[in-house]
């Protein structure tokens, strides 16, 4: 198995579990995701600033949420 296919995981090496690697794709994956805005709806204006903080571009607005979703 190559480290290719891994993506953004592969620079985690081989000590981590395979379990983890998923877990962490799944992160980014939602990280890396469009959010809807729940205050003016716009969908993919919303972008993750720390963790748990939020901004849409849209409304210029900058609200907290659960760590790796707005709400
Ligand atoms: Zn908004």
């Amino acid at each position: 198995m190559g480290t290719k296919k891994l993506g953004s995981v592969g620079r985690f090496g081989t000590r981590y579990g395979r379990k983890l690697k998923d877990k962490v794709l799944d992160i980014e994956k939602i990280q890396k995701s469009k959010h809807t805005c729940p205050h003016c709806k716009k969908k993919g204006g919303v972008k993750r600033v720390a963790s748990g903080i939020w901004y849409c571009k849209k409304c210029n607005t900058k609200f907290t949420g659960k760590a790796y979703k707005p709400e």
